[in-house]
């Protein structure tokens, strides 16, 4: 269960959370199009702050883009409105969730006139893919299902109803006793998690999969920035699945999931079977940065 906080901010107004309730012929309960994104608040030391939030409401509006919904709201209302539930529910760290999806009105395809709407929740939540998944890596399961064609899924939008192919690949990984799928794209290359870019590090280098069939995840642009600052070489090159077994490392990025290694894929050990020395050292200067403990990088904390 998502453990409750007090209230969840629908369409201007907080409401108590138990009463952030919707119709059920909500259109995008019926045809998946909903925008939405996945932000964290972290406890630092001079207080909560938001981990990139302008990059991560800009993504929102530009997913909304994609699909021509106009959000009733500025990027500045949610923005500030994101803080807002924040300071109204009293938590100092926390996963947000802000979606925008087409509401009640008339059915069919064709959302129509129907009333865009807004939602922004809060909650506590801890390591996605585990503490100990932080720690030692997590066992992965290359999907039987593939990564849509780039123009199924417009992959630049966080839409609700892609997630349909990353349960099926999720639930397939589970099923077979893994903690989580890579999916490959409509070419065979390797593309992304269910919720995560991939990166392998092979001697020495730092290689993750180009924009094309992924999320622009902005966890993956700040391994990238941090990389590169750390004086690591960064090719964004599509790669094979045969290249992800012989890789030295490999890791998943992304706000739930944060830097998490990736000790084994489909039977074959990565590397030494643990969380790698490059995953790590970029591991431990994401989470010092998230949490405030890197000056260089303050730019990207929104104090709430
Ligand atoms: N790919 C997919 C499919 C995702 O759902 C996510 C999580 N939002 C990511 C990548 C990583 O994106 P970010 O680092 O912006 O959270």
């Amino acid at each position: 269960m998502v453990p409750k906080t007090e209230k969840i901010w629908m369409d201007g107004k907080f409401v108590d959370w138990d009463d952030a309730k919707v119709h059920v012929l909500t259109h995008s309960l019926h045809y998946g199009l909903a925008v939405f994104e996945g932000i964290r608040c972290y406890n630092t030391e001079k207080g909560p702050a938001v981990f990139r939030l302008k990059d991560h409401v800009e993504r929102l509006f530009k997913s909304a883009h994609i699909f021509t919904l106009s959000i009733p709201f500025t990027e500045e209302q949610i923005f500030d409105a994101i803080k807002e539930t924040i300071r109204v529910n009293k938590i100092s760290s926390c996963y947000i969730r802000p979606i925008v999806f087409v509401g009640y009105g008339n059915m069919g395809v064709y959302p129509k006139n129907n009333p865009i709407q807004v939602a922004i929740a809060v909650w506590n939540w801890g390591a996605y893919l585990g503490e100990e998944g932080l720690q030692k890596g997590i066992k992965v399961k290359t999907s039987s299902f593939i990564r849509n064609h780039v123009n199924s899924n417009m992959s630049r939008g966080k839409v609700a109803g892609y997630y349909v192919n990353s349960q099926l690949a999720k639930i397939e990984a589970v099923s077979c006793g893994y903690d989580e799928a890579v999916l490959l794209d409509t070419e065979g290359y390797v593309s992304e998690g269910s919720g995560e870019n991939i990166f392998i590090v092979r001697k020495g280098i730092l290689k993750t999969t180009p924009l094309t069939s992924i999320l622009e995840g902005i966890t993956r642009d700040t391994v990238i920035t941090i990389a590169k600052d750390l004086g690591i070489e960064v090719k964004e090159e599509r790669f094979t699945r045969d290249e992800l077994y012989i890789s030295d490392e490999a890791f998943f990025t992304g706000t739930a999931a944060e830097v998490t290694p990736i000790r084994e894929v489909d039977g074959r050990t990565i590397g030494s079977g643990s969380r790698g020395p490059v995953t790590e050292k970029i591991q431990k200067m994401f989470f010092d940065i998230v949490n405030g403990r890197v000056s260089k990088y303050q730019h990207w904390l929104d104090f709430v």
